[in-house]
């Protein structure tokens, strides 16, 4: 039997549209990277208007195709507007990729209900709006992909504090299994990665603080990740590479997860 490879093809996405959102920065920015080096049309989303803007024209001096939209997750008329825009232009949407995210510390007895509501709207609801946006869209397209940024902390306990994040992130983990079954038979593959500690803003509060260290000392690597080891992971997501993957969680780690 004639053995069928990965082949660069497999990986490549020059006739493909992407969505991403928090992409001005971090994660975000380095998948926007990854996609928009695989050939697709990227359009970066984020509350950052000027750093988003800049990598946007980043990328194009660098010959790719990439703009920028601002887009608050949590907000249902935003996602339709940016959605209808990108079709519009762009012709169709294949790729989704829910990253915008933000990280609290409290834990059970001091988070506050403010605190809870607004973390919950942006890394929770904001997933589902996201799929709900586009799902309509990439059936439209003939299928497509959607991966769905959730953390280790979507799956173990951690250190015992940031109550709201485990929830959402542990909430985005099960929404993508969800959606994965029900569009199994429309070509919509929906998968969760989980990273492990990356460097970017997100985690600059712990930098040089004893927690930095736990976080060293219980990373079997014995380091934080880089965004761009996230970003090849979600492009490949993305990718015909995984054509059958769909409801896998994908942990880049450095093996925590493993322990
Ligand atoms: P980051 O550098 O803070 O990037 C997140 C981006 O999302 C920021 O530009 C942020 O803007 C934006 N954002 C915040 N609220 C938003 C909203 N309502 N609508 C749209 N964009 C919004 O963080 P990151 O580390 O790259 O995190 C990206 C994703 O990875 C998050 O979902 C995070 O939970 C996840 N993750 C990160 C790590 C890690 O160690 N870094 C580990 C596991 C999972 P603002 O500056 O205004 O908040």
């Amino acid at each position: 039997m004639a053995r069928e490879g990965v082949s660069k093809l497999d990986r490549e996405l020059y006739d493909k549209v992407a969505i991403v959102t928090g992409g001005a920065r971090g994660i975000g920015a380095a998948a926007a990277e990854a996609l928009a080096a695989a050939g697709a049309s990227v359009v970066i989303t984020d509350v950052l208007d000027e750093e988003g803007e800049r990598l946007a024209a980043h990328l194009r001096d660098g010959g790719c195709r990439a703009s920028y939209e601002h887009l608050d997750v949590s907000d249902e008329a935003n996602w339709a507007r940016v959605v209808d825009k990108t079709v519009a232009e762009l012709g169709g949407l294949h790729i989704l990729v829910n990253n915008a995210g933000i990280g609290t510390m409290p834990d059970v007895e001091t988070e506050t209900r403010e605190g809870w509501d607004r973390l919950i709207a942006i890394n929770q609801t904001g997933v589902w709006l996201g799929m709900k946006a586009a799902a309509p869209r990439l059936r439209a397209a003939g299928g497509g992909s959607i991966v769905n940024v959730s953390s280790i902390f979507g799956a173990v306990g951690g250190f015992g504090g940031s109550i709201a994040y485990h929830a959402s992130k542990g909430a985005v983990r099960l929404m993508t299994k969800n959606a994965a079954l029900r569009y199994a038979k429309e070509g919509i593959r929906v998968n969760s990665i989980h990273p492990g500690f990356i460097d970017t803003p997100m985690i600059e509060q712990v930098k040089g603080t004893p927690a930095e260290e736990a976080i060293l000392a219980s990373t079997p690597m014995g380091r934080l990740g880089t965004p761009k080891e996230i970003g090849g992971v979600i492009a490949f997501l993305a990718s015909d590479a995984a054509s059958y993957m769909t409801g896998s969680e994908v942990y880049v780690d450095g093996g925590w997860t493993a322990q």
